[in-house]
């Protein structure tokens, strides 16, 4: 990504290869040294990043986690849908820890907002689908985007239209009454505080379209921060246990309104072994001392909700899926050094389904339901590598591991975290 390379004029990706929390924040806060603007592209306030630096923990929800450098420009782009409320509350939090995000934070005209009645909505969606629930964050970003999809959503720019806006918020509001009842909410505050938090956002609001194409086109090195993972994307996730956007590279286009033709690299985080929150089919999942172990040692509690994370076995199956899909050019393994502490590790490589074995990922639960899951077993190198800072001091199983994992995919690994803090990466 250097000035002068063929990535010049293309942007950048780190995208989530599994089921997110892969630690993606970590590595896009190393590359924001060499960056001049960060974007998110989909999503909302469900997704979490934590950022170590200099001792301070940064937590990420809806932000580009590029504001951590102060020369990075950081845009929350179109496909992204916005709690207001929350998008103040982070931009504080950041500010009171030190960040100055002042003239270098900007958010699309385009981007869809997100209000607390979509919040109310997502509870009462969980609640009446029962033990089926998604197990979704209920932070209103599945209702918001349901909203943008049968086109009653409200944008950004209908806030400087305000008779528009608020003859769009009274319709929507009175639609989601008849669907789910007289729950509470007073639509005449609303008004009055989306008045004012118009105002108070108007210095952030830009047309990204124009604002993204003009800085590529003038040399400007653009970085995409994916949000969630790829086995949470709307279309190629475990439908329906998905979140309600394309995380995939697919959602860097539309989220952006850029051309496949402007991807440059595309840089996969996978965890050196999986996890997943909420519901939705998990094959490699341990539910014994093993997946514990995991969770302990990986510290595999949600960011946003605190929820423990399910833990497992890396699986091959949905890193080939996920790399199909979206054509890694890179991987960064990240947590391996919680593998330290294990004698042996799997990796899983195929499934059995019916008696026949499976390599790439099904799209019927059912199926997966019933599978067997095949695994590799590796030895452990029983070894601390949190202090490794090249690939050739890991202990020789652990370099194994890696080149697994990489011959595999046939993509090279460039990045290995070895611990959670910044100085903690291997880059090969
Ligand atoms: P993200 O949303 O993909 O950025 O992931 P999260 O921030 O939810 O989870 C990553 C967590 O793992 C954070 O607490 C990071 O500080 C931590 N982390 C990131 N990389 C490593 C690593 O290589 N080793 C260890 N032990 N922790 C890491």
């Amino acid at each position: 990504m250097a000035a002068g390379t063929v990535s010049d004029n293309k942007v950048s990706v780190v995208l989530g290869t599994q089921w997110g929390d892969e630690g993606k924040g970590k590595l896009v806060d190393i590359l924001a040294k060499d960056i001049d603007v960060c974007v998110r592209c989909q999503g909302g306030n469900n997704a979490g990043h934590t950022i170590v630096v200099g001792g301070v923990k940064y937590a990420f929800h809806m932000l580009p986690s590029g504001l951590v450098n102060p020369d990075c420009i950081s845009v929350v782009g179109s496909g992204v849908v916005v709690h207001l409320p929350s998008f103040f509350a982070e931009l504080e939090d950041l500010e009171a820890q030190g960040l100055d995000c002042g003239g270098r934070l900007f958010i699309s005209d385009r981007c869809h907002l997100v209000f607390d009645f979509h919040q109310i909505v997502d509870g009462l969606k969980e609640g009446e689908l029962g033990r089926g629930s998604i197990g979704t964050t209920k932070k209103g970003i599945g209702p918001a985007y349901s909203s943008k999809a049968s086109r009653s959503g409200i944008r950004v720019h209908h806030l400087y239209h305000f008779e528009e806006f608020e003859k769009r918020l009274r319709t929507i509001v009175s639609a989601r009454h008849r669907r789910y009842g007289e729950f509470e909410y007073d639509v005449e505050a609303e008004l009055q505080r989306y008045r004012q938090l118009g105002e108070r956002l108007r210095p952030y609001v830009i047309d990204s379209v124009e604002h993204l194409h003009k800085e590529l086109g003038a040399g400007k090195r653009i970085l995409v921060e994916g949000a969630n993972a790829l086995m949470l994307d709307l279309d190629f996730g475990t439908y329906p246990y998905v979140t309600s956007s394309n995380t995939g590279i697919g959602g860097v286009c539309t989220g952006l309104g850029l051309p496949p033709t402007k991807i440059g690299d595309v840089i996969g985080v996978a965890k050196a072994y999986t996890t997943r929150v909420g519901g939705g089919p998990f094959p490699t999942e341990l539910t014994d001392a093993v997946g514990q172990k995991l969770r302990d040692v990986g510290a595999e509690y949600g960011v946003t909700t605190g929820r423990p994370r399910r833990c497992g076995w890396l699986d091959l199956v949905v890193l080939r899926y996920s790399n199909m899909i979206n054509g890694y050019s890179s991987i960064n393994l990240t947590k391996l050094d919680v593998l330290d502490v294990f004698d042996e590790i799997k990796v899983a490589v195929s499934y059995t389904i019916s008696g026949k074995s499976v390599t790439s990922f099904p799209a019927d639960l059912d199926d997966l339901e019933t599978a067997t899951v095949n695994y590799v077993t590796l030895p452990g190198w029983r070894e601390n590598i949190s202090k490794c800072r090249s690939f050739d001091e890991l202990p020789a199983n652990c370099q194994a591991y890696v080149r697994f994992i990489e011959n595999d995919l046939g993509v090279p690994v460039k990045w290995i975290g070895v611990g959670a803090g910044r100085e903690e990466m291997i880059a090969i």
